[in-house]
This record gives structure tokens, C-alpha cells and sequence, in this order.
């Protein structure tokens, strides 16, 4: 029997980690994949889907009217209502923490439709901080049939949190795919790294390259001006470094990063970057600066040191294996360990040689297959009855 599943997402970071499901998806023959974006970041959310070449089934359009976040959550939900009343689907999917998950968990459970939750179980028992993710996930997970786990230590808090095991799966993560299916784009089409090496010919290849971004709610304000107080020390202090920063379209980001790094030479600020882009220039750096949540998984992926500018980080296996090391938004501390870095010593080495504690780039065939062989099963209970 053909399954309906349905796909949902609406933030850049929820595009790229769905993204090999539902390139996963296409391919099956026993599966209809409708795609929904509620275009929560719209820009940035189109770049991704041109790198992984999926053109959504329906976009809700919230961008239009420029909603807050309850603005998101009461626009998604009514468009979701309907969407899911015409094309009745088998199973939703939905990703991470942000507040299109978070309307997408609600419509689901009310509507008694069962729903699957990619990377769950990430937790900092802190509602402040991620703010508002850890308040989304929590939903997601109360809401969710079927709990897809990044890692052991995900499933361990769900399973804490009263989850049945039997609806807890550990997979890895998909970005580990989504990594791995643009490297492999790369490696065939010799284009796009060509117009990488055009586009980013300010970068000599004599040259100490990091690559930073920072763009978290809980970083705005003062954490954001001391980031970005440090980051101005050390590149006037270094100047055979180039620190690359693409800057996210948030005005609480662009506004304090503008004002205290726009004069610097040896700082690139760009416009967020596409994709393949990005994960050219991934490879190209020393090591990475961010208090992005994707970009520590990423990481150890692409074996890459990441300095994590954040107080805590609900990953904290990339801190265990050694990949990540959190600084927070603390200018003398940020400095020393930026410095040691640059000079490529033993801290370097261990970093960048870190076990990727997130999978093997297969996580999306592994939840596909669980989805389909549960739902199979359920039928089967339901023809019987
Ligand atoms: N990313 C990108 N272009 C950029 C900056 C980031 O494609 O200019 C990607 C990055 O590789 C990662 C994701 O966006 O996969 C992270 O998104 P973001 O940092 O916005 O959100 P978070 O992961 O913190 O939720």
C-alpha cells in the first residue's frame, strides 16, 4: 500500500536536516512525499532548497505579512489545519525546535495524526536557553508517535521524560547526510567549486581562514557586543588571519556586528551564504567559531575544530568527544582559546581528529524504513479488527 508522508519545515537549519529525507523519500517507490514550507526564513530557506534541488509542494507564505513568532505559530496552524484536512496524511514530519515545529506538533496532535520527530530529545532543562527552542522541542516530544534520536544520550532524556522505548530510535543525525550528499554534488560537479574559488579569491591560500556565525536569540545584546569585541581584538592582532562571518538577516545580528566589525580589513562580513558555499568554505577554514546549533554538528562531520560561543549547548557530545570547546561570550576566554588554535598545537590536533558522535550519514534511510515498517504493522492491526 502507498504511504502518504508528509513533510514540514519553514527555518534554513530545518530545510538542511529534512532534506536528505526527503530526497530518501522521493526515491521510494511506495511513498507519496508532499512537501510543505511555511517560509519561516524565506530567503535563506530558498538557498537551501536549491542546493538540494526540491522545490516544495506547498509553500504557506507566512513572510508576507512579516509575522512574530506567535504571528508563525496561529498562521501555521490554521494553513496546516487544512493542509492536513485535503491530503489526509499517514505520517507528518517534522524537525528540531523552532516555532514551525512547534505549530506543526500542535495541529498534529489535535488532529490525532501521528507525527515523527527528527533530531529529538535534545535538552538543556532550561526554558531561557535555547529560548524558545527548549519550550518547541519539549512540545515536539509530547506530541510526537514516533521519536527519531540524534544520539544515545537524546534517547536517555526522553526515556527520563516517561517516553515508551518503543517509540524512541536512535539514528544519528541527518545533517551527517545532508553533509555527506554535498560533498558527493562537489566532487561531481567541478563548476561549483570553480565559482567558490572566484568568489572567495580574497582567500590566498597562505592564509588562516575562520570561518564565524553568530545569530542566537539568547546571544543578542551585550553577549553579541563582547562576541563581537573579541573577534575585532583578535583579528587586528593577527592580521595574516581572515575571519569570515556570514551575517544572518536578523537586525538584532546585523545591527552590532555592522557598527564594531564592518572596518576591520582582515573581516569578511557576507551576506548568508548558500549551501554548497557554505560548506566549501567549511572545508577551507582552520576552524569554525559559531553559536549556531547545526553548525557544531556539522563539524566533527567535516573534522573541524568548533569554538562554541554559547553557555551551554544541548550537544553536549560534541564537548564529550572533544570536537567543540564552549568559551561563551567571555572576551578573555574566547581569545586565549581562538589563539591557541592558531598556532595548530596539540589542542588543534585532538579537536580536529574528534570521533563524530553523530552518525554515519545514513541516519534518513534508517528512519524511513522504521516509519514505513511501523505504519505497515499498524495497518495490518487495523485490517484485523
Ligand atoms: N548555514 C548556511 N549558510 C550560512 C550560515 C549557515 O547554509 O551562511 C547553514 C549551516 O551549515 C547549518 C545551518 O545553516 O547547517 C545552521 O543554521 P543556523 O545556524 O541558522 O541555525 P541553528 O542550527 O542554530 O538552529
Amino acid at each position: 500500500m502507498i504511504q502518504k508522508f508528509v513533510f514540514v519545515f519553514g527555518t534554513r537549519p530545518e530545510a538542511i536536516k529534512i532534506a536528505p529525507l526527503v530526497l530518501a523519500a522521493k526515491d521510494d517507490p511506495n511513498l507519496e512525499c508532499l512537501i510543505v514550507s511555511t517560509g519561516q526564513h524565506r530567503e535563506m530557506l530558498d538557498q537551501v532548497l536549491d542546493a538540494f534541488a526540491i522545490k516544495p509542494d506547498i509553500d504557506l507564505d507566512l513572510i508576507n505579512s512579516r509575522p512574530n513568532l506567535n504571528g508563525i505559530i496561529g498562521q501555521s496552524l490554521l494553513k496546516l489545519d487544512k493542509f492536513f484536512e485535503d491530503h489526509k496524511p499517514d505520517l507528518v514530519f517534522a524537525h528540531g525546535d523552532t516555532a514551525t515545529t512547534l505549530a506543526v506538533s500542535l495541529c498534529c496532535f489535535n488532529k490525532k495524526i501521528p507525527l515523527a520527530h527528527i533530531e529529538a530529545g535534545l535538552r538543556t532543562y532550561d526554558l531561557e536557553s535555547p529560548f524558545p527552542e527548549e519550550f518547541n522541542r519539549r512540545v515536539a516530544g509530547l506530541a510526537s508517535k514516533y521519536h527519531f534520536c540524534p544520539t544515545q544520550l537524546a534517547k536517555e532524556n526522553l526515556v527520563r521524560e516517561g517516553c515508551s522505548e518503543n517509540s524512541l530510535f536512535v539514528v544519528g543525525n541527518t545533517i551527517v547526510d545532508a553533509v555527506r550528499i554535498i560533498e558527493e554534488k562537489i566532487s561531481k560537479e567541478k563548476s561549483i567549486q570553480n565559482k567558490f574559488d572566484e568568489k572567495f579569491s580574497f582567500l590566498k591560500s597562505s592564509d588562516k581562514v575562520i570561518l564565524l556565525t553568530v545569530h542566537r536569540r539568547e546571544s543578542f545584546g551585550e553577549k553579541m557586543k563582547n562576541i563581537c569585541l573579541a573577534i575585532k581584538e583578535i583579528a587586528i592582532e593577527q592580521p595574516n588571519v581572515k575571519i569570515v562571518f556570514p551575517v544572518h538577516l536578523n537586525p538584532n545580528v546585523r545591527s552590532p556586528v555592522n557598527d564594531i566589525l564592518k572596518d576591520v580589513i582582515n573581516i569578511h562580513l557576507l551576506e548568508p551564504l548558500g549551501y554548497l558555499d557554505f560548506m566549501l568554505l567549511f572545508k577551507r577554514s582552520d576552524f569554525i567559531m559559531t553559536d549556531s546549533g547545526g553548525i557544531q554538528e556539522e563539524a566533527p562531520s567535516l573534522s573541524k575544530p568548533v569554538v562554541i560561543l554559547r553557555e551551554v549547548s544541548e550537544r553536549p557530545e560534541v564537548i564529550q568527544t572533544g570536537a567543540g570547546i564552549l568559551v561563551g561570550s567571555s572576551k578573555n576566554k574566547i581569545k586565549q582559546v581562538t589563539n591557541e588554535l592558531l598556532q595548530r598545537g596539540p589542542l588543534f590536533d585532538k579537536m580536529s581528529s574528534a570521533k563524530n558522535p553523530f552518525g554515519d550519514g545514513y541516519s534518513s534511510k534508517k528512519i524511513l524504513e522504521i516509519c514505513k515498517k511501523h505504519l505497515d504493522k499498524s495497518n495490518e492491526k487495523r485490517s484485523e479488527q
